[in-house]
């Protein structure tokens, strides 16, 4: 049988509490601002992104072929951060959106 080891417990409460409290460090009082930030599409997000790349209605499609000029750009990413994660679209110069979102 083990042997049951007798650990002092302190009570705090009121300022001494407080005073405790204030030594911890936390995470949340410094938010760490993201430095070089940099976005990558999961594998799963640029299959779906491919997909309606070259299947959704859209208006710049000629013969099979998306043209909205010589230097492109058809495609323009929308990356909102929040606490839960990224919410993730892509809006054609057609207007189509595609949500790429995931986690949520
Ligand atoms: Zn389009």
């Amino acid at each position: 049988m083990k042997k049951k080891r007798n650990i002092p417990v302190k009570i705090l409460r009121g300022k001494e509490a407080r005073e405790f409290f204030k030594k911890i460090p936390l995470d949340s009082e410094k938010p760490k601002e993201p430095k070089n930030f940099r976005f990558q599409l999961s594998d799963e997000q640029q299959k779906k992104y491919d997909r309606w790349r070259k299947r959704h209605k859209c208006s710049f499609r000629k013969n099979g072929i998306r043209y909205v000029g010589a230097a492109g750009g058809a495609d323009t990413f929308h990356i909102t951060g929040t606490g839960l994660g990224y919410i993730v679209s892509v809006e054609c110069s057609c207007g189509s959106i595609c949500d790429l979102t995931e986690g949520f």
